[in-house]
């Protein structure tokens, strides 16, 4: 019987999850993955994590509850820095003592750390730690990450095509087929915020799904390449040290540089200390260079699909009365 190795449908699930399943599943696991975020995911989650904790880590302590009685293994890596002198929010960090702290019977818990800000080429020294859980020969453990990265990278390069992450790991899960990317739509709204956020369709009230209803073309900074939105990034008077912040203020540049985008959604988790920032300075850029309609929306576990729909249907509205219809 193959060992089971839970990953939780949350935060780094929305980025990675194609590298760590290949890994996974190269080193004969079988892979668990957690439902879709659901109610009483997101009571769990809620009922265990500590009160400051924003809204995404709340939903992951739930996603790790659905999981720990299911599987042998629980993947919670510890993200430090995933390229040189750039960092992960700070709470990806203390993951899994926090979740170790508050979340009873866990099984085996994965909590290799992965720290690239001084040297980006280390990544086989973790990689080979996670993989000594299921295989002690480092050779099968590298052709195994090298293959890892290659799938990875076919997801990216599916992203960069115009895909969005959830249209992707959909056809990756399920084997269905990628829907046609039509360019045929009355505007064309940027939804700038971090993946876990976008797409996890419980946390944003599926709002990527209500905007293309409403017959908007949705980008997100997911679909631009990283070397695009690093080198918009670069041109800041001051380096962002953030992973996800430089990524997200990139493609804000890059959406007001291109000026393809008829208004720009910032999605934000209420309580995200980064994301207060990023805004903020995202808001700044807009309104000094390129006047579009800038909206903010800040989710928690109290919004509610009406609240959302109507903000959605205003700030559309808005677009339009400028006269792109
Ligand atoms: S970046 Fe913000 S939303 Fe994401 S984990 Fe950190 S505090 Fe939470």
């Amino acid at each position: 019987m193959p060992l089971k190795v839970g990953i939780p449908r949350a935060l780094f699930f929305y980025y990675y999850y194609p590298l760590w399943k290949r890994f996974f599943e190269n080193l004969g696991a079988q892979i668990v993955v957690s439902p879709p975020t659901n109610k009483s995911i997101i009571d769990a989650g809620i009922k265990c994590a500590v009160d400051e904790a924003c809204l995404p880590v709340k939903v992951y302590y739930g996603h790790v509850t659905a999981l720990k009685n299911k599987v042998d293994l629980m993947f919670l890596p510890r993200l430090v820095s995933l390229e040189r002198k750039t960092y992960i929010c700070p709470k990806f960090m203390g993951l899994p003592d926090m979740i170790r702290s508050n979340v009873k019977d866990l099984p085996t818990v994965i909590d290799t750390t992965f720290d690239l800000s001084k040297n980006s080429s280390s990544i086989y020294r973790p990689a080979r730690e996670v993989g000594h859980f299921l295989e002690s020969r480092d050779r099968i453990i590298d052709q195994a990450w090298d293959d890892a990265e290659e799938f990875q990278k076919e997801f990216e390069d599916r992203l960069y095509k115009g895909h969005l992450p959830c249209d992707v790991l959909d056809s990756l899960e399920k084997g269905k087929e990628l829907p046609v990317t039509c360019n045929m739509k009355r505007m064309c709204v940027a939804v700038v915020g971090h993946a876990y956020n976008l797409y996890d369709t419980h946390i944003s009230m599926d709002l990527i799904r209500h905007l293309k209803n409403m017959g908007v073309k949705v980008i997100t900074p997911d679909i631009i390449p990283t070397a695009v939105s690093d080198a918009y990034a670069n041109r800041l008077p001051k380096r962002m040290f953030w992973t996800m912040g430089k990524r997200l203020l990139g493609s804000v540049l890059h959406y007001i540089d291109e000026g393809k985008v008829d208004g720009i959604l910032y999605v934000e988790a209420f309580g995200c200390g980064p994301d207060s920032m990023i805004e903020d300075l995202s808001a700044r850029y807009v309104r000094r260079d390129r006047k579009i309609p800038f909206q903010v929306l800040t989710l928690d576990e109290h919004s509610g699909t009406a609240g959302v729909m109507t903000r959605l249907e205003a700030f559309v509205d808005m677009i339009s009365w400028r006269g792109v219809s």
